[in-house]
C-alpha cells in the first residue's frame, strides 16, 4: 500500500484516517442531510466536493452527494464508488489540493449531526460465531451438546426488521412484553428484566442481485458495498418464551443500532486474515478462496448515568466461524435476492475467553456471575438510564481503520 498522509490534521490514534475515507449522511445548521465522509475530526462536505468540479471527469450523476441516503451513491456499483473513495483520497493528500483553500466544505465532527446512513430495506441476522452459540448452547439447552446438529453446516440466520434500525445515539426504551417468570406457570406481561446488546458488525448490500440467481462465494464481494458497528438489542426473557417454534420475534425487533460512518471493504482489504478453520468440511457453495475474516479489534461499554464508562469487553471480528461471502452465498443459494441498502448482520462476535463474550447473557452467564464496573456497581443485564457503547477498529503497520462508535443511552419503559 502507497504511504499517504494527509494534509488535514488526523491524530495517530483516529479511527478516521486517509485511509479509511468511509461515507455517511451528516447535517449541520446551513446544510440538509447529506453524503460526506470523515477525515480525524472532520467531516468533508461531499456535496459541495461534487459541486466544486472533483468528480466531473468520474463520468457519474453527482446529484446522488446532496441525497439524505447512501442508497443512490452505492447504487452507482463499486467501480464508480472506488473511483470516488480514490479521488476523495487524493484531494485529502495531495499538498497542492484545492481543497485547501476551501476550508468552509469541512464540518467540525462534534457539530454535524449524523443520519441513518442508507435506508435500509431488509435486514438479517446470522448466528455465525461458534462460541456465542455454544455458550448460548450449553445455558439454554446441552452443556454436553451445546452446538445443534445443523451449525456447522449451515450459516444459520433469521429475518430480522428493518423498521426499527436507529443511528448512534438513539436513545432505546426497555421493551415490554410476554415473558415467564422462573417457576411460573402462566405468562406475564411487563417490561423487560433482561435487556441485553449484542456486539455484532452489519454489512451493507452494495448491488441488487436477480431473483432466482444465487451470488457464489468467489463474486459475494462484489455485493457488499461496507461494514457498520451493529448493536443487536435483545430482550432475553421474552426471547426465550416466544422463541420456540419460530425463533426470534418481539424480543430482538424493537430496536438494532449502527454506527453512522460505513466502512468501505477496500478499506479493510489490509486487515483480511484466516478465519477458524471449518471442521466438518462444509457444502460445495460455501467453499471459499482466500482469506474472508477481518482483523478488527471490537470492544463494549457501559457508562451508567452520570458515571464513567467500563469497558466490559474485548473481542474481535476475526472469530466469525462463517464469513461474509459465506453468509451472502448461503441466504442467496435458493435464489432469494438482495437489494442496495439491506443489512446483514454477523450475529454475535464472542471470542474464547470470558473477557471477549458479546453479550450480558454470556458475560454474566445468564445472571449466575454479576459484572462489577469501575464504579462498584454490578450488572447482570442493562439497566435503566445504562449507556451501552460498541466500538471497533482495524490497525496494522500503523495505519488505523475504524468505524468510530454506535452508543445508545437506556430509558425506561413506556
Ligand atoms: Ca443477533
Amino acid at each position: 500500500m502507497a504511504k499517504l498522509t494527509s494534509w488535514v490534521d488526523v491524530s495517530g490514534d483516529s479511527d478516521f484516517s486517509i485511509y479509511n475515507i468511509p461515507f455517511g449522511i451528516f447535517s449541520n445548521n446551513s446544510t440538509t442531510p447529506r453524503v460526506g465522509t470523515a477525515i480525524g475530526d472532520q467531516i468533508l462536505d461531499l456535496a459541495a466536493v461534487a459541486k466544486l468540479g472533483h468528480f466531473d471527469d468520474l463520468n457519474m450523476d453527482k446529484n446522488v452527494f446532496s441525497r439524505p441516503v447512501l442508497n443512490d451513491f452505492i447504487a452507482l456499483g463499486k467501480p464508480a464508488t472506488k473511483r470516488v473513495r480514490k479521488r476523495i483520497q487524493k484531494l485529502l493528500s495531495d499538498k497542492k489540493s484545492p481543497l485547501i483553500e476551501k476550508p468552509r466544505i469541512f464540518i467540525p465532527r462534534q457539530k454535524g449531526k449524523m443520519h441513518m446512513p442508507v435506508s435500509v430495506g431488509d435486514y438479517t441476522d446470522f448466528y455465525s460465531s461458534i462460541e456465542h452459540a455454544t455458550n448460548v448452547g450449553k445455558m439454554f439447552r446441552d452443556p454436553e451438546n451445546a452446538l445443534l446438529p445443523n451449525w456447522r453446516h449451515i450459516p444459520v440466520g433469521y429475518h430480522g426488521r428493518a423498521s426499527s434500525i436507529v443511528i448512534d445515539g438513539t436513545p432505546i426504551y426497555r421493551p415490554k412484553g410476554q415473558v415467564l417468570p422462573k417457576g411460573a406457570d402462566d405468562p406475564q406481561f411487563k417490561a423487560t428484566e433482561r435487556l441485553d446488546f449484542e456486539l455484532e458488525m452489519g454489512f451493507i448490500i452494495g448491488k441488487n442481485s436477480q431473483l432466482g440467481t444465487p451470488v457464489t462465494t468467489d463474486r459475494a464481494e462484489d455485493y457488499i458495498f461496507g461494514l457498520v458497528l451493529f448493536n443487536d438489542w435483545s430482550a432475553r426473557d421474552i426471547q426465550k418464551w416466544e422463541y420456540i417454534p419460530l425463533g426470534p420475534f418481539l424480543g430482538k425487533n424493537f430496536a438494532s443500532a449502527v454506527s453512522p460512518w460505513v466502512v468501505t471493504l477496500e478499506a479493510l482489504e489490509e486487515f483480511k486474515v484466516y478465519g477458524p478453520k471449518q471442521t466438518p468440511k462444509v457444502l460445495p457453495y460455501l467453499r471459499f478462496k482466500g482469506p474472508k475474516n477481518y482483523n478488527l479489534h471490537l470492544e463494549v461499554a457501559i457508562k451508567p448515568q452520570g458515571g464513567k464508562e467500563t469497558i466490559i469487553s474485548r473481542s474481535n471480528f476475526k472469530y466469525m466461524y462463517w464469513n461474509m461471502c459465506q453468509q451472502l452465498a448461503h441466504h442467496t443459494c435458493n435464489g432469494c435476492d438482495v437489494k442496495v441498502g439491506d443489512i446483514m448482520a454477523s450475529g454475535t462476535i464472542s471470542g474464547n475467553e470470558a473477557t471477549s463474550f458479546g453479550s450480558m447473557l454470556e458475560l454474566a452467564w445468564a445472571g449466575t456471575r454479576p459484572l462489577t464496573l469501575d464504579d462498584g456497581s454490578t450488572r447482570i443485564f442493562v439497566n435503566d438510564n445504562d449507556t451501552v457503547t460498541l466500538r471497533g477498529y482495524g490497525e496494522k503497520n500503523g495505519t488505523r481503520v475504524g468505524f468510530g462508535k454506535v452508543s445508545n443511552k437506556i430509558k425506561p419503559a413506556r
